[in-house]
């Protein structure tokens, strides 16, 4: 099966303070999201063979995302491993609601932007999640899921949680939030979509 994408179109300014509501890091810019708002290359949801939304959920990120999950889904392939997506865009109420993660959610966290996902590995039936998943266990996986988690963290364009100060093992992005500027455009874009495909579902 080829990767399917989906564009999930729509759309409506939010505020700029919803984001920032609970968050101390408030940004010092004053980007012009209203012009941005406009642009129609925003969420969509992926889908393959490798790479699966659990228990059914969509798998929603940023367009400009699609080709970093592609290089996923391409080491999924080579290394033959399935992988649940349990989390990926969200919304800062989704964020802040978050229970019983390992990590703290982060202010500026690049799933607010849609260049994130959360992942479990199933390989030969066997399901390999965040604790299965930490570094320092990585040498008692079997080849595949070790070669694969590797694979990822070689590829420049790519972040695993795992390698992060407070270890998430399930969590990988492309670093979108290094720069401020163009995680606040991402994130007012994929936000706006969101909420307009919500109203108008
Ligand atoms: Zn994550």
């Amino acid at each position: 099966m080829k990767s399917v994408i989906r564009t999930i179109i729509p759309v409506l300014p939010v505020t700029a303070a919803l984001v920032f509501a609970s968050c101390s890091r408030k940004p010092a810019s004053t980007y012009n999201y209203s012009r941005q708002s406009a642009e129609n290359k925003s969420l969509v949801t992926y889908e393959s063979e490798y790479i699966k939304g659990y228990e059914g959920k969509h798998v929603i990120i940023d367009y400009y995302f699609i080709p970093v999950i592609k290089r996923i889904n391409r080491y999924a392939k080579k290394f033959n491993v399935e992988l649940q997506v349990t989390s990926s865009f969200r919304t800062p109420e989704q964020q802040d609601g978050l229970s019983g993660t390992v990590v703290k959610p982060a202010c500026m966290s690049n799933h607010l932007a849609g260049h994130a996902i959360d992942i479990n590995i199933v390989y030969e039936g066997q399901w390999y999640n965040s604790t299965l998943m930490r570094k320092n266990n990585l040498r008692n996986l079997p080849y595949n899921v070790r070669a694969f988690i590797n694979s990822l963290r070689r590829d420049k364009g790519i972040r695993w949680g795992g390698d992060f100060s407070i270890e998430d093992p399930v969590h990988y992005d492309d670093h979108l939030n290094k720069n401020k500027n163009q995680w606040l455009k991402r994130y007012y874009v994929c936000q706006n979509k969101y909420k307009d495909y919500i109203r108008k579902r």
